[in-house]
């Protein structure tokens, strides 16, 4: 299947890079939502979070972390989000791996609205047993990934 990521990646498409290494490559979202919008990406083609090796996640997450301030320092932000949107129902367009770093200002109209307020407040019961679900999945030696 054709991939933009890839392409541009490989080359064959315009891009504007501010980071690279060996593992992941980082540039300009072509849609910014405020200038200075970055994407860090897997070099290699990965479809979504699910399918990424975890020191590849853990790698991309940590080059998100080292840019986050720099993007802040040279667009004057006064706030950021790092978002990943994992599959197309949750959102993601480009079905390549990559962590958004969105610089953010108030008033900016951007927004992730948490939270939700179309949901209700679940009793406590309904949490606590999510949460132990959770904690039994975990702990499942083959329990599944994102
Ligand atoms: P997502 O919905 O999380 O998959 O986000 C995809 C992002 O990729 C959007 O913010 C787009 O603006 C951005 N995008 C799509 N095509 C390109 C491209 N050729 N170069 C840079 N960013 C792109
Ligand atoms: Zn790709």
């Amino acid at each position: 299947m054709h991939c933009i990521f890839c392409d541009l990646i490989a080359g064959a498409a315009e891009v504007s890079v501010c980071y690279e290494d060996a593992t992941a490559i980082a540039f300009m979202d072509i849609q910014p939502v405020n200038n200075g919008h970055v994407l860090v990406a897997t070099r290699d083609h990965y479809a979504s979070l699910a399918d990424v090796p975890e020191e590849v996640a853990m790698h991309l997450f940590g080059v998100a972390l080292k840019l986050a301030p720099v993007v802040r320092k040279i667009t004057g932000a006064q706030g950021l989000n790092i978002v990943v949107n994992s599959g197309a129902a949750a959102g993601q367009d480009v079905l390549h791996y990559h962590v958004h770093v969105i610089p953010r200002y108030r008033g900016d109209g951007f927004d992730i609205q948490l939270p939700f307020p179309g949901s209700a407040v679940p009793d406590r019961t309904v949490l606590d047993a999510t949460a132990a679900r959770i904690i039994a999945a975990t702990r499942d030696p083959v329990g599944p990934r994102a």
